[in-house]
Order: C-alpha cells, then structure tokens, then sequence
C-alpha cells in the first residue's frame, strides 16, 4: 500500500513540475494580454533564420499613433481591450507565413520570411493596413485609427534579431518624426539620427564626469598691437564617441533642451578662468562666450550672468557675449529687450558670423551691441578677391557708422591680414595669430614672450 501511495505521490510531483515549467515557459514567451508571442519569441523567430542560415526575412514594427489620446479620452481599460482586438485583426491580416508579436504598450511587430524588395513590402502593408482603418468601437462611438511602421529587410539592413529590430526602430521613429501614418524603410542615413540620439544621451554623463573643457582663442587688438582678450569655445572628448566638435553638439544640445546646463557650465568655467587670469595680471582682460538662440531668447541668461559676476567678483567688462544674427532677427523685439538689459548690466554683446544671416539695416541700426565680427567666409578671399574685399570694406564702414568695433574672424594668412589693417579692421582673430588653445597654453606663451604681442 505505502509503495503505491509513494508513487502517486512521486507521480503528482513529476506532473506538476512539468506543468509549472511550461506555464512559465509560455509566461516567458506570451504577451498575457493579447495572447500574442512577446519579443523574445520574435526574437527567436527572426534568429532562427537568420543566424545560422543567412534567410531574408522583412521586419516590421508598427506603432499605433497617437494612442495615448485613447488612454486620456476613454480610460486605461479600453486602451486595453482596443491593443486586444488591434492584436486579433493584426494576426488576422497578417500573412501566413509569418509572426505577429507584441513588443511593448502599443507597439506591435511582423516578421515576414521570404525575400521583399523594397516597393513590394512597401505596397503589401499599405495593403495590410487598409484593413486595419476600419474603426474600432469605444462606448459605443467609432473611432479611428492610423499606424506608423518601421522596416528593416534582412540581410540588406542586418543579419540578426538584434540589428534588424534595432533599424526598423530608427525607420519607425523617422516615420513618427515626419508626420506619421505612413511605413518606412530603413535607410543608412537615418545612422545620422542615430548619432544625434546616442549624443544626447551622453550629455548629462559628460557634464558630471568633467568630459567638456573650454579652449580660448586669443584676439589681436590692430590699435594697441597686443592680444587682450579672448574667446571661449567648447570642447568635448568623450570616452564614447571621440572628439566631438561644437558644430555637431551644440545644435543637439539645443534641440534636446540641454543648452542651458551647457552654457550655464561654460559661463562658470570662463569666470572662473577670467578670475584667474585677474588675478595673475594676465594680459587677457576679457573673455568672450558664445550663447545659442534659444537660451539668449529665453529670458534665463541675465540673472544667470549676474550670478557667475557675483560669485566670481567680476567685473562686467570681463565678459563679452557671441549671439549670431539669426537668434537676434528670429524675434527681433525680446532679442532686443534682452540686450539692452545685458547692456546695462555692462557686458558687451558681438554678432557673431556676420554677413551670413539676414540682418536688415534698420534692425543693425537699433540694436545696442558693440561689435560686428566677421564671417571667416567673407575672410577667405579678403586679400585676392575683389569681391570679398568690397563687401568686407562696406562691412567695416558700416559698422563705423553705427560705432560698432570689427572682428576679422578665420584670419589664417598674413596677406589678408595686411588687407584688413588697412581697411580699418579692429581685431584680428585667426589661426594666424593663434588656434584655440588650452589656458595653460596661453600662460606659457605669454611668460615666454614677457606678455607682449
Ligand atoms: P564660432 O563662434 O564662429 O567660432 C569660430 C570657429 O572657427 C571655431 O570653431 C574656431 O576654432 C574656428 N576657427 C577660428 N579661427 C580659424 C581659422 O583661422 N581657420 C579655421 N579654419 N577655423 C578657425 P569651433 O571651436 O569648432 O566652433 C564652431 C562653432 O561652434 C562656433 O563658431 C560656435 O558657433 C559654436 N561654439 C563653440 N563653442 C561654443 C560654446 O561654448 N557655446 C555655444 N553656444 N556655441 C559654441
Ligand atoms: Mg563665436
Ligand atoms: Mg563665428
């Protein structure tokens, strides 16, 4: 009898166990709300083909757009049962052969095995998604939907799961970024996106792991033949991605909203150093700082400076600020609110990369600044281009007219600085008198040469 019961016992035990594995085996491999495969199932569907054996396969990862808005308007719960029964018809116009899986939220996928050119796959979902417009019914009122999908074809756009799903994302965000409601395929030059994505991430990271420094380009004052000031421009040398340059980072960090922690560490940093060289009677007595169009627009930057001066026990007349003509003209009327503030305060505004923008005569004419600098490309061909050469003098006498000072900026050769002596130019700055370089740099010069020119 006890033997008998013993093997009931071992045979209930064994039953379970396999049970209990293979209901967590299915949990490990089922989305539990639309009882669809999750991405790890996709994931090996997609390997499976394409690792060992080098198979095309058409990945597709389609988003419901504006999905949120169904969440807000009816509630949680039929957000749900509207993602249950987008699942049920996406399975359903799906073609045979493949996997319809549930990534995450309102994002589903497809992987279609087989070899698709690019306008076949294109032309068989715009197909499949015609079925998928029809409404679907909330409390009783219709409502419609659109999708945006993303698609990367193996082997052209990746040999595994991971790369493949990877680039219809980039597909897929490109499509929502550009309007939604349409497919997209995956294209090379969306790796540039990629690159915009993976900096912004960096950012906040290489603030606080001291990843940025600031280099200083010395300018050549023409009337008293001595460097007396200097610009401050970004550098950032990040483990991750190399030496970044400002022309790529800086419009990133403006899209992504953080040029104000940027700028606020530039300004700190150029202070800090301006207090320095102060206070070893350097003979750099003024420090320029260049400031993005929207953080000069935003009305942040006056306390923000005001701070830094105090701080650092500055005076003003320590500090300059580049603003390009495009933030001014953009909306001319705070722009000019903002600088007569700054003005008052004492700091002295340039604009920067002058000639390449659209500023109109009656606005140069009202702005309070104190200098023009001059675009490097209207520099290039000062001394051998008639041309060049007119339109540099027009600027300069212009600027004379309205009391404005003259940067020649990008000057790299003697000839064209002879040209721009003569025609009255200011200050020289340039690869010619000196490239950007670091504080310790500059000192050693100046003690070498006893702080001359
Ligand atoms: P920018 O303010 O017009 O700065 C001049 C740029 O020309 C600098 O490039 C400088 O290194 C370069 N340059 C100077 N002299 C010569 C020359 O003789 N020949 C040549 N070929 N180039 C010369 P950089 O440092 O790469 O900066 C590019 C731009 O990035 C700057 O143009 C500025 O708009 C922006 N930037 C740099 N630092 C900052 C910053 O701290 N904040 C903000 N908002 N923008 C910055
Ligand atoms: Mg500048
Ligand atoms: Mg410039």
């Amino acid at each position: 009898m006890i033997p008998i019961i013993f093997f009931i016992f071992f045979l209930f035990v064994t039953v379970s166990f396999f049970i209990h594995k293979k209901i967590s085996f299915r949990l490990e491999r089922i989305d539990s709300m639309t009882r669809l495969p999750n991405r790890r199932s996709l994931q090996k569907f997609i390997n499976a083909r394409t690792t060992p054996l080098n198979l095309p396969i058409a990945v597709v990862l389609i988003d419901i757009d504006n999905f949120s808005w169904v969440n807000e308007k009816y509630g949680y719960e039929s957000g749900n049962t509207l993602i249950a029964e987008f699942s049920q018809r996406l399975v359903f116009s799906a073609p045979g052969h493949s996997l319809a899986a549930r990534i995450e939220g309102n994002r589903f996928a497809l992987a279609i095995p087989g070899t698709y050119s690019r306008q076949e796959i294109y032309s068989m979902l715009s197909d499949q998604f015609l079925s998928l417009q029809n409404p679907f019914h909330i409390c009783g009122e219709p409502v419609h939907l659109t999708y945006s999908a993303g698609v990367a074809l193996a082997p052209d756009d990746g040999a595994d799961s991971h790369t493949l799903l990877l680039h219809a994302e980039r597909a897929l965000d490109h499509i929502k970024k550009h309007g939604k409601n349409d497919i997209a395929l995956y294209h090379a030059s969306f790796h540039q996106e990629d690159l915009e994505r993976q900096l912004a991430m960096s950012f906040r990271s290489a603030l606080e792991q001291g990843e940025f420094h600031l280099s200083y380009q010395p300018k050549f004052n023409v009337h008293t033949g001595f460097i007396d000031s200097a610009e401050a421009l970004i550098r950032w040398k990040s483990p991750l991605h190399g030496a970044v340059s400002p022309a790529v980072f800086i419009p990133i960090a403006e899209k992504n909203g953080f040029i104000f922690d940027l700028t606020k560490w530039t300004l700190n940093e150029a202070c800090r150093q301006m207090k320095h060289w102060e206070q070893i009677e350097h003979p750099i007595k003024r420090v320029a700082v260049n400031i993005s169009a929207p953080l000069f627009l935003s009305d942040r930057l006056p306390k923000m400076i005001s701070e830094f001066l105090h701080y650092y026990q500055l005076d003003a007349r320590c500090l300059e600020l580049e603003i390009t003509e495009t933030a001014i003209m953009s909306r001319f009327e705070a722009a000019f609110d903002i600088i007569a503030d700054l003005k008052k305060a004492g700091i002295a505004i340039s604009l920067d990369d002058f000639g390449t923008g659209v500023s109109s005569l009656t606005y140069l004419k009202k702005l309070p600044i104190d200098t023009l600098k001059i675009d490097k490309s209207f520099i290039d061909g000062v001394h051998d281009s008639f041309e060049d050469k007119a339109l540099v003098e027009m600027i300069i006498q212009l600027a004379k007219l309205f009391k404005l000072s003259v940067v020649a900026e990008g000057v790299e050769k003697q000839e064209q600085m002879n040209v721009l002596k003569k025609l009255g130019c200011d200050f020289i700055q340039g690869y010619l008198i000196s490239r950007p370089e670091c504080p310790d740099t500059l000192e050693a010069r100046y003690m070498e040469k006893k702080y001359g020119s």
